[in-house]
């Protein structure tokens, strides 16, 4: 296992450590789990959904021109550009941006 899959941990628990909301000139003091929760709530829910829309399409592989769909597993935080995300091709195993294929629609 990567140690640094792990970074987030301090980072996130840095960010908990003050939980202290503004509302104008007011600042209330929150339990840490009233930001983190819904803020990990968003975060599962939009890789959740972005991993769904990328997988269920074609991408053509920019090296060897192999067709391709992703695993959801694979998609994690892609790096992306418009339609062309970042990819590993499993034919060739080169990543790179693989544009969307047209041929099915
Ligand atoms: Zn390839």
């Amino acid at each position: 296992m990567k140690l640094y899959r792990f970074v987030w941990i301090p980072v996130l628990g840095g960010i908990l450590s003050s939980c202290a909301v503004h509302i104008g000139n007011a600042v209330f003091d929150v339990p840490w789990w009233c930001i983190g929760v819904p803020t990990a709530l968003v975060v599962v829910l939009s890789l959740y959904f972005t991993g769904k829309a990328v997988s269920e399409r074609e991408y053509v592989c920019g090296f060897c021109g192999a067709h391709f769909s992703p695993k959801r597993r694979d998609m994690g935080f892609l790096l992306h550009d418009n339609d062309r995300y970042v990819l590993k091709c499993p034919h060739c195993k080169k990543r790179g941006f693989c544009e969307p294929s047209y041929k099915n629609k």
